[in-house]
């Protein structure tokens, strides 16, 4: 493809993507398909020949769009949503257009040196700890996911812990034991087994039944029974803004245990931090001067499309005796002279996206001051929602909702509460998604998508309730 194809082809993307934009409530939120209804409209065999781009285009739209769930419809209203913005994307062609392998800092200077200043505006943006700035010995990364963030702070955490042994050792079954609250993301446990701890060294810590939030007393005593036995506690992860429900762990007193410990503490905000980028929602960081790591996921709700995971630790020197390993073909006198960061060593793969351009992008062009509209549109939308909940007799709230996330149910039971959401998601007006809350079934509406107006939460409450 010559650069005069590729502008011309690339012009055709571009206003296909803003059509798109554009179209998005002309279709069904879910996908409707059926399993293997998209393989079976494609070719058994890739072309032997290439072909014009204008028939992918028009296969996209014939054979493509009816497969797929529409994340920025604004009434997407399942998982938590994974909002874009036309600067992230129009940043992450530019990111693809440069093509770029910013594993070293000498393999592409800006690339590491935007991304350390962009997670240092992002650390100013949301008021998080001077501990996580890059001037000090800890800083930030972009990440894939908060699933990988989660990952690399188990490892720093194992480094820390055994003293530096466990990158040559590995780790013996039932030496080391990580904690987390019943509520914590399933990424938690799969670290556990990527690392080849096993789930087996998983702890869960009770939740208070009102709030939902972890219980350091329970905590502590899963930590002093570990002890007792011979077991190291490793590893501690608080959610603010777990998956379910949204509820947020006592950072401040999780802090104060894991350090007596000697514990690692990971604060995992992967949806709800963000927020704190309105000073009205800067409680989501109580504590957090005393956390080890924090995560949180510009893709989920700071208009960043996937991927895009904010990392910080206090300390990078666990961080890098974890990762770090440096092969002769990787030698260069910049790494040799220890004064720049090579990211290859905070992450798990070698080479890596210029991910912080989207970043960039977007903070540029909204401004703290749009980002903060952004989170609170949401919010107020979301508040606005539970209170129809709550004025209706047959529904009822099941969890705390202070951003937004709104759990909820029906009262006549677990039966009639998923058979509503089945049917309204087969209407394709709307999509939400479920999950259980004190072993009874609740529906979640997260409010994320940039397109999402007052209309369409009206809508979906009169779907609902309908
Ligand atoms: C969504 C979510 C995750 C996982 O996010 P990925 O970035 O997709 O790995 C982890 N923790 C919490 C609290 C989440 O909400």
């Amino acid at each position: 493809m010559t650069p005069e194809e590729f502008r011309r082809y690339g012009h055709e993307v571009i206003d296909w993507i803003a059509d798109y934009q554009e179209r998005l409530e002309s279709f069904p939120v879910l996908s409707q398909v059926a399993p293997g209804d998209v393989r079976a409209a494609l070719p058994p065999d890739p072309p032997e020949r290439g072909e014009p781009f204008e028939e992918l285009l028009s296969d996209l739209d014939e054979l493509i769009l009816p497969g797929i769930t529409h994340w920025q419809h604004p009434a997407f209203f399942a998982y938590f949503p994974a909002n874009a913005s036309g600067p992230a994307i129009l940043g992450d062609l530019l990111a693809s257009g440069l093509g770029v392998q910013g594993m070293l800092w000498a393999t592409s200077p800006a690339a590491t040196e935007l991304e350390t200043h962009v997670l240092d505006w992002l650390a100013t943006l949301l008021d998080l700890p001077a501990r996580f700035r890059s001037d000090g010995p800890g800083g930030g990364v972009i990440q894939h996911t908060a699933s990988d963030a989660a990952l690399v702070a188990l490892l720093a955490a194992l480094h820390r812990a055994s003293g530096g042994r466990t990158e040559h050792e590995g780790v013996a079954a039932g030496r080391y034991a990580v904690y987390t609250s019943g509520q914590t993301h399933s990424s938690v446990e799969k670290a556990c087994r990527i690392a080849g701890l096993g789930a087996d060294a998983l702890r869960k810590v009770d939740v208070d039944p009102q709030t939902l939030a972890a219980r350091p007393e329970h905590l502590r005593a899963l930590i002093d029974a570990d002890r007792a036995a011979g077991i190291v506690p490793a590893f501690v992860v608080a959610s603010v803004g777990a998956t379910g429900t949204g509820a947020v762990d006592p950072v401040r007193e999780f802090a104060a245990i894991a350090r007596a410990a000697g514990a690692w503490l990971h604060v995992d905000a992967a949806w709800a931090g963000v927020a704190a980028v309105a000073p009205e929602f800067r409680w989501l960081n109580d504590g957090l001067e005393g956390a080890d790591s924090y995560a949180t996921n510009p893709h989920k709700w700071l208009l960043t499309n996937f991927d895009c995971d904010a990392f910080w630790v206090a300390d990078r020197t666990a961080l890098l005796g974890a990762l770090s390993i440096l092969p002769e073909f990787l030698r260069n006198a910049a790494t040799e002279s220890g004064t720049v960061i090579d990211y290859r060593d905070w992450h798990v793969p070698l080479g890596r996206r210029f991910r912080a351009l989207k970043l960039w992008a977007v903070i540029r062009w909204y401004g703290a001051e749009g980002l903060r509209a952004h989170i609170r549109q949401h919010v107020a939308l979301a508040q606005e929602f539970a209170a129809w909940v709550a004025g209706d007799d047959r529904f009822e709230l099941v969890a705390p909702h202070p951003l937004s996330l709104v759990t909820f149910r029906l009262r006549a039971g677990d039966d009639e509460t998923l058979g509503l959401m089945h049917r309204v998601n087969a209407s394709g007006e709307l999509y939400l998604t479920h999950t259980q809350v004190g072993g009874r079934t609740a529906l979640r509406l997260a409010i994320g998508s940039p397109w999402t107006q007052r209309r369409h939460i009206e809508a979906a409450w009169q779907a609902l309730s309908r």
